[in-house]
């Protein structure tokens, strides 16, 4: 017998088991509004052209293979810190923002973990109830202590602030607060700048560290300065925070693992000890970071033609995203006028979080070949103008 014969079948992920269950679905409706990537209007994958541009100058420029350093690649920090902070931000110019490419968000987020294990001993971290599901894999991997804070109101289909504000402010002194950027993931319900700023202050009050997971900047809106209002607030307001970036939905890069993780602190010095233990914790876990999706993001970054261009798709798949939903809650409207539906167009980002429950979401798969998440969550970048009425009805079908 194998020595491994006492490992146990470890259950299949929430969200990419979706995608296999899709896969192995033989009915010709099936609509997969599971993963969190972006479809065009005829439900395929999407290179953006900016992507095959960038693509096109790195290859014409014949280079290497090499190892990039621990921290990743030199263009990309800057591009990365940019985008969230603003160019020539204060905190760029003193010298007081560490940061260090990863493997994407999921990746960033993981070294945060790890160096809050190591740093911040002993301190919580505190996550959105409900949150986007790996965040509770990625911080108990670490052996980092997780606490849920209320978030959503499922009677209000929006943010429930009083219980937000009661679970932090009850918080020990010295806790890590997990935050979205924007486009809260499964929810679509963000903060409003006044919460962002009580939020902001409350941290600040209770001594709490501030942990944005960015991870749509540029897809919740379509512009990227306005989904980066958080975080740059909160360092407006002297507080210190940790950010996890990601490139896999704004840029479309999802296979090639580009995003950072950043540091904004009170000094320099600071700064650059964090870095070091950054790239300490980086080298026992990865070494150092994929070239080419670094390059690519860099590339696009940084040459403002292609830049200018980036915003355009971005714009694009954004508002290909708010187009369905729109038509979804008109044709929600049209079949089934005695629910309110219009949760669907305040939601922002990819998804919509439907309120469907468990029993709801087998009757949407097994009767209706549409696949996504138990807890009700359906990305809309996997919907098209030609799918909006199966969808509804199969919505309507299952709430009756
Ligand atoms: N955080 C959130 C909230 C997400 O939705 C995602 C993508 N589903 C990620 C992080 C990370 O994704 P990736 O590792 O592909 O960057």
């Amino acid at each position: 017998a194998s020595r491994f014969a006492d490992v146990a079948q470890a259950p299949p992920d929430p969200i990419l088991g979706v995608s296999e269950a899709f896969r192995a679905s033989t009915n010709p409706n099936k609509l997969n509004l599971g993963v969190g990537a972006y479809r065009d209007e005829d439900l395929k994958p999407v290179v953006l052209n900016v992507v095959k541009k960038a693509e096109g100058n790195i290859f014409s420029r014949n280079e290497n293979k090499e190892y990039l350093s621990i921290e990743g690649l030199e263009g990309f920090r800057r591009a990365t810190v940019d985008l969230l902070l603003g160019q020539g931000h204060p905190a760029i110019q003193e010298g007081r923002v560490a940061a260090i490419q990863s493997l994407s968000g999921t990746g960033s987020l993981r070294v945060g973990a790890a160096f809050i294990a190591r740093f911040l001993k002993g301190a919580t971290v505190y996550i959105s109830n409900p949150t986007w599901g790996n965040h509770r894999n990625i911080f108990g991997d670490e052996g980092v202590e997780w606490k849920h804070y209320r978030y959503f109101d499922a009677a209000t289909v929006g943010l429930d602030f009083k219980g937000l504000t009661e679970d932090l402010t009850a918080a020990p002194p010295g806790s890590v607060v997990l935050l979205h950027g924007c486009a809260h993931n499964p929810t679509g319900v963000d903060p409003t700048p006044e919460q962002w700023a009580a939020i902001a202050d409350l941290c600040k009050e209770r001594n709490l560290l501030p942990f944005f997971d960015v991870a749509y900047q540029g897809f919740a809106t379509g512009d990227l300065d306005k989904d980066a209002f958080a975080p740059r607030l909160f360092v407006e307001r002297g507080l210190e925070i940790l950010v996890s970036q990601s490139y896999s939905k704004n840029l479309g890069l999802y296979g090639e693992r580009v995003g950072a993780l950043v540091m904004v602190v009170q000094d320099k010095e600071s700064a650059t000890r964090c870095l070091s233990q950054l790239k300490r914790l980086a080298r026992a876990l990865y070494s150092n970071p994929p070239t080419h999706g670094a390059k690519i993001a860099a590339e696009v970054v940084n040459n403002k033609e292609l830049f200018d261009e980036w915003k355009v798709e971005m714009r694009g798949m954004a508002g290909r995203i708010e187009r369905v939903r729109g038509e979804l809650q008109a044709a929600l409207e049209a079949k089934c006028p005695q629910k309110d539906w219009s949760f669907i167009t305040r939601q922002i980002g990819m998804f919509s979080f439907t309120g469907l429950s468990p029993a709801q979401v087998d009757n949407m798969t097994n009767k209706h070949a549409v696949y996504m998440t138990r807890d009700g969550r359906i990305s809309l970048a996997g919907l098209n103008s030609a799918k909006v009425e199966y969808l509804a009805d199969a919505i309507v079908d299952s709430v009756r």
